[in-house]
């Protein structure tokens, strides 16, 4: 039985690089081309994989090309994935990603795809994998409802819960009542606070905030500044890594992945939150997002 079961989502990234993002109506020709995975999900499992962990991907794709693509780096990186459900009807999702070489910034279209048509009925056949983990990690890319049906269904067979709640988007009163671990960066936990994080001190009032709906650890990742960690108790911060960073795409994913490892292992919070911190900051380092997730040899 694997300690650790991640639901979400599998998408190819397909990403094109040239000197500038296309205008409307415009064609360039650009340099360089890759194909590669990403979603959070399977990003967060991949992450979970190399660094040692044992892990379940929950998920759904198409019978098509990229759903071989997933399939094939699922198996590569050690993930478990007999959960992944395979609709020929469906279509597996895709990311089109318009790189601009010269400032790295990018314009990214995401057609999610098959997850999007996940349903309960499908999943209450692989509940069995989520009680049998310590861990359940999350984020929201696949349906509302499935996302709280599961967290629910860990939360009763005391599973720790991760929710990585992104992309920001509405969740309801009764979300928080499964959450162990809340994972925002900045701007999602300003979306769920109403609360602009620009120091140690708003991410401290955006915690309170977040730990008084009922969650029980908030972590506030804060980009190239590091996290800040509360339980309403003990407060953390830790400071990024000091790394020459090319591509941030995916570094919310790396930590991510980074805890819930280090939590399946029952380390302390601190020790738990540096090795995620560490994992993040390395993915900084390489390009792509699922391709760029650290393995333990890295850290
Ligand atoms: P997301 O990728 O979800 O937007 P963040 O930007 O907050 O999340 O980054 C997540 C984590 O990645 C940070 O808490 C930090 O550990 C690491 N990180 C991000 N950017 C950098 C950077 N420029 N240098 C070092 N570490 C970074």
């Amino acid at each position: 039985m694997n300690d650790i079961s991640v639901l979400g989502i599998f998408v190819a990234d397909i990403s094109f690089s040239g000197t500038k993002i296309p205008a409307v109506g415009e064609t360039i020709l650009g340099n360089k081309y890759n194909i590669g995975p990403g979603g959070k999900g399977c990003n967060q499992a991949i992450a979970i994989a190399r660094l040692g962990g044992k892990v379940n991907f929950i998920s759904k794709i198409g019978k098509d090309v990229y759903g071989e693509l997933a399939l094939d780096t699922l198996k590569k990186n050690n993930i478990n994935s007999e959960n992944v459900i395979q609709d020929e009807k469906l279509q597996t999702g895709v990311a089109g990603i318009l790189v601009d070489q010269n400032s790295g910034k990018n314009a990214i279209n995401v057609i999610v795809g098959a997850p999007n048509k996940l349903k309960i009925s499908e999943i209450d056949k692989q509940l069995i994998l989520i009680k049998n983990s310590k861990i359940f990690l999350t984020q929201l890319e696949v349906p509302k409802d499935v996302t709280l049906h599961c967290l629910k269904i860990a939360k009763e067979n005391d599973c720790l819960t991760i929710l990585n709640p992104a992309p920001a988007s509405e969740i309801t009163k009764e979300f928080y009542n499964y959450i162990d671990y809340f994972t925002p960066n900045e701007t999602e936990a300003e979306f769920y606070t109403g609360i602009k994080i620009t120091n140690e001190k708003e991410a401290k009032q955006a915690a309170d905030k977040l730990l008084n709906l009922g969650i029980k650890k908030i972590i506030i990742t804060l980009g190239e500044k590091g996290l800040f960690y509360s339980d309403g108790k003990e407060d953390i911060y830790i400071k990024a890594s000091e790394v020459k960073a090319v591509d941030t795409t995916g570094a919310g994913d790396a930590f991510n992945g980074g805890l819930a490892f280090s939590l399946s292992k029952r380390k302390p919070i601190k020790e738990c939150l540096e090795l995620a911190n560490k994992a993040a900051g390395i993915s900084t380092t390489k390009l792509g997002a699922g391709d760029a997730m650290p393995f333990l040899k890295d850290i």
